[in-house]
């Protein structure tokens, strides 16, 4: 149990089958707070923040929904593919507002089969700098989106 009440109710949240099937936190036994910490200090010395992070994975959702679940090509040997999953999700923050679930698959250069990530996700990285447990699905790590979007910036 962790000391802070408020902080009890987001770790509940993020486990598997609470909010959505696999939780956030994969098998990372690190508290939340350090994990945000981690990434942030990832992204500190990349010379990046989370909220740029998140504007240009918003830019890759938007041009993956464009191609109505089949993937679009991008520079640099990157594709990007939306699909739609009928449903909504909140944050586990408790923020008010849902989400929908689209996952937007990434595959590429470097990319083992595919990166994923979801309209929360994007939340998470723009609100809480929260880039989700290492082993969850939808983790993102910090130093590798980040070369990823550098090289898509004239694309996306
Ligand atoms: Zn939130």
């Amino acid at each position: 149990m962790k000391e802070n009440p408020a902080m009890n109710k987001v770790y509940e949240n993020m486990k598997p089958g609470v909010l959505s099937l696999h939780g956030f936190l994969g098998d990372d036994k690190r508290d939340i707070e350090l994990i945000i910490d981690h990434d942030a200090a990832e992204l500190e010395s990349l010379g990046v923040t989370a909220v740029e992070i998140a504007a240009g994975l918003e830019k890759l959702r938007d041009k993956a929904l464009e191609g109505l679940g089949d993937y679009i090509s991008l520079e640099g040997g990157f594709s990007v593919k939306a699909n739609s999953i009928r449903g909504k999700l909140p944050c586990p923050f408790g923020h008010k507002g849902l989400y929908r679930k689209n996952v937007v698959s990434l595959s590429g250069p470097g990319i083992d089969s595919v990166l994923m990530f979801t309209d929360l996700g994007i939340h998470l990285v723009r609100e809480h700098g929260f880039f989700q447990g290492k082993g969850s699905p939808f983790r993102l790590e910090p130093a590798e989106i980040a070369g990823i979007l550098k090289k898509l910036s004239g694309d996306v």
